[in-house]
């Protein structure tokens, strides 16, 4: 059986990006993805932060150049999802497609999925109003009123971050207290005019067909429902790593995410994590990429320690 030096699951930024370093490095690598390249930037609209494209770029363009990257380089790219990843240092098996591959590192790339509120023409508004990334999206709603929805950290700063962009910002929560730190909801609470905040309040609808126009809210307190115009609305309700495939021996944090080093690497030797999948702070494209580049190098260094 071909024992390939890495196995890199997931082609989004930072999957590509490993497996592109790995292969210029001269390293055998079996690059798997479930769907088609590209990730969570397929499901982008337009990306107007990522350096090199000052006038913005479509999703699917960016995603469509990631791919194109990999075109002449040594890499095998089966589609279908990984199922398991077992084995020891320098001694991996994974999983896919009912088929075992033998690998000598494995980087996870998967991913995390945004948490979707789970409403009727929540997909339809997605990139029409409706966001899962103010750091990404809030520019297109300069002066206008937003929403952003969820009682944690992420739904805080946010919020924060909307209130030097937009001109009216709600901050929606089903229950009275917040997750997320003090700090935060007292800065909050000290903007009143720009700010502001609706609790026990929870969205039954979203209006609009085409984009967003507003939401339809109830307090579920007194079951009281009122409608609220506005341009966009923020989903930060929580976000899933893509983690359900990988050992339970590897090292997680409180919300599920990889816990690596600044290398990139796991708890478990030979087992590297890049992009959304980390627990990090700042979870964007450039970030990914960057993992991924690292975690490559990172394991390209293993591989020489395995072979001196
Ligand atoms: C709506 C939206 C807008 C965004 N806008 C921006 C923006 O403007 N600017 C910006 O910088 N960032 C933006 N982001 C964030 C950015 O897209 C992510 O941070 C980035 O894509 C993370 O890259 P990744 O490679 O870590 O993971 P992902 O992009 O999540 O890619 C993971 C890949 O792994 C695959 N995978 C998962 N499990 C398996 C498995 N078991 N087997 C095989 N394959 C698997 C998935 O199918 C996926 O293709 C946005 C995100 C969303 C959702």
């Amino acid at each position: 059986m071909k024992v390939f030096d890495a196995v890199v699951i997931g082609s989004g930024p930072a999957g590509i990006t490993a497996a592109l370093y790995l292969a210029r490095s001269g390293c055998s690598v079996l690059l798997f993805e479930q769907l088609s390249p590209g990730g969570q930037v397929l499901s982008t609209e337009s990306l107007e932060n990522y350096p090199g494209y000052p006038k913005g770029i479509k999703g699917y363009e960016l995603a469509d150049l990631f791919a194109a990257h990999l075109d002449g380089l040594d890499i095998e790219r089966p589609t279908g999802a990984v199922e398991s990843v077992s084995g020891t240092a320098g001694q991996f098996n994974v999983r896919a497609s009912g088929e075992v591959y033998a690998c000598k590192t494995v980087l996870v790339c998967s991913g995390a999925r945004h948490r979707p509120l789970g409403l009727e023409n929540e997909d339809k508004l997605l990139g029409h109003g409706v966001s899962y990334c103010a750091l990404c999206d809030g520019n297109f709603f300069r002066d206008q009123a937003v929403a952003v929805v969820g009682g944690g950290n992420a739904a805080l700063e946010e919020s924060l971050y909307l209130s030097n962009i937009a001109g009216k910002v709600y901050l929606i929560h089903r229950r009275e207290g917040f997750r997320g730190l003090k700090v935060y909801l007292d800065r909050l609470e000290g903007m009143p005019e720009k700010v502001e905040i609706l609790r026990n309040t929870i969205i039954t609808r979203l209006n609009g067909d085409t984009e967003l126009t507003g939401l339809t809210l109830q307090n579920v307190q007194t079951g009281e429902e009122r409608q609220l115009p506005l341009d966009g609305l923020f989903i930060y309700v929580g976000l899933t790593p893509a983690t359900e495939f990988l050992p339970e021996a590897l090292e997680r944090d409180a919300q599920g995410f990889l816990v690596t080093d600044t290398e990139m690497r796991t708890n478990i030797p030979g087992i590297f994590a890049a992009g959304d999948i980390r627990s990090k702070l700042c979870r964007q494209v450039i970030t990914a990429a960057g993992d991924g580049a690292t975690a490559a190098q990172a394991a390209f260094i293993f591989l020489e320690q395995l072979h001196p």
